[in-house]
C-alpha cells in the first residue's frame, strides 16, 4: 500500500513536471520489488532448470548417447566374428592361450589366430583317448597355458622316472586341475621352465593329467630328460602312500605307452633319487616302486 501510494505520488509529480526522472525510480523500486520475486522464482527456476535434474539427465544422456562407447564395444563384438559367439555360448572368453585360464581351453571357437582360444570359467573333463586302460586328462581340459617348448622326444624311450610334486594331494577333478595349474605356473613363472616340467602327473582321483605328453622333452630329471618320461604323483609321499587307484593309473599309463610305441618294451624304471641327491619321489612311494617290474637300481 505504501509503495503504491509513493509511486502514484511520484507519477503525479512527474506528470506535473516537478520531479523529472523519478519515473525510473518508480519503475526501479517497483521493478526491484517484483524483480525480487522474479529473481526468487527465477532462482528456483534456474535451479530446477540447471536442474541438476535436467542437466544431469542430459549429461547422463549425452554420456550414454556418447554411445560411441556402446557402439564401439558393440561393433567390437560384431567384428570379432561369429567364432567369439560360439565361445560365449559355452560360457567362455576368447584370449591368448599363453595366459592363465580358470577352466578349460577350446580351439576353433574364436576368431583370430590359432593361439586365440576360448577359455571357460568351468573346466570339463576331456580324455586324450590315447589309452583304453586309463583316462588321460588333456592339457586343454585342465586349462594348460601354451607351452614355450617344441623340443620333441625320440620314442620309444628307454626310461621312466617317478617323481612326486610336493604339493597338496587331489582326489577330485576340480582339485586336481587346480593343482595342475598351480604346478605349471610355478614351473613357468618361478623356476623358469618352458612348461610344466613332468611328462604326466597322477592324481589320487585315479586319473592321469597330461603334462608335456608323449611327444616332447620334459624338465623333470636333470641330465636324463631326453632319455625318458617323468611321471609325477600329485602330493607328498614321504610318509603317505598314493592310493591304489593312483598306483594302478600309473601302471596302466606305462602299459599304454608300451602298446603305443612310446615306451620301449625293455624299459627301465627309476625313482628320481636314483639320479641325484633328492628325497623325490618320497620314501613311501620309492619303497613301492622298487617292487614294480622294470625297476632298476642304478644310475640311468
Ligand atoms: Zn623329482
Amino acid at each position: 500500500m505504501f509503495l503504491k501510494n509513493t509511486c502514484m505520488l511520484l507519477l503525479l509529480t512527474v506528470f506535473l513536471g516537478i520531479y523529472p526522472g523519478s519515473i525510473d525510480m518508480c519503475v526501479r523500486s517497483g521493478g526491484s520489488g517484483i524483480g525480487g520475486g522474479n529473481s526468487g522464482l527465477g532462482n528456483g527456476g534456474t535451479n530446477t532448470g540447471s536442474g541438476s535434474g535436467s542437466t544431469g539427465s542430459e549429461s547422463g544422456g549425452t554420456n550414454s548417447g556418447n554411445g560411441s562407447g556402446g557402439t564401439d564395444s558393440g561393433s567390437g563384438d560384431g567384428s570379432s566374428g561369429e567364432g567369439d559367439q560360439r565361445c560365449s555360448d559355452i560360457g567362455g572368453v576368447c584370449q591368448d592361450d599363453s595366459g592363465k585360464c580358470g577352466g578349460s581351453y577350446y580351439s576353433g571357437k574364436c576368431s583370430g589366430g590359432a593361439n586365440n582360444r576360448c577359455c571357460t570359467t568351468t573346466a570339463i573333463e576331456k580324455d586324450t583317448n590315447d589309452c583304453s586302460g586309463v583316462t588321460i586328462i588333456s592339457r586343454d581340459s585342465w586349462g594348460a597355458r601354451r607351452t614355450k617348448s617344441s623340443s620333441s622326444i625320440k620314442v620309444p624311450v628307454l626310461n621312466i622316472y617317478i617323481h612326486h610334486t610336493v604339493t597338496g594331494y587331489c582326489s577330485s577333478f576340480s582339485v586336481c586341475i587346480s593343482r595342475m595349474k598351480q604346478i605349471q605356473n610355478g614351473h613357468m613363472d618361478d623356476t623358469g621352465y618352458d612348461d610344466i616340467g613332468y611328462s604326466f602327473l597322477v592324481g589320487d582321483d585315479g586319473k592321469i593329467y597330461e603334462g608335456r605328453g608323449w611327444g616332447r622333452v620334459g624338465s623333470h630329471t636333470k641330465g636324463y630328460n631326453r632319455k625318458g618320461f617323468g611321471i609325477s604323483f600329485i602330493g607328498n609321499f614321504m610318509t603317505l602312500e598314493p592310493n591304489t587307484v593312483a598306483l594302478n593309473a600309473a601302471k596302466a599309463l606305462i602299459q599304454c605307452g608300451i602298446n603305443n610305441g612310446k615306451i620301449s618294451t625293455s624299459y627301465y624304471l627309476y625313482g628320481h633319487r636314483d639320479t641325484k641327491a633328492t628325497k623325490c619321489p618320497g620314501d613311501k612311494l620309492y619303497d613301492m616302486i622298487k617292487l614294480w617290474p622294470h625297476y632298476y637300481h642304478r644310475i640311468p
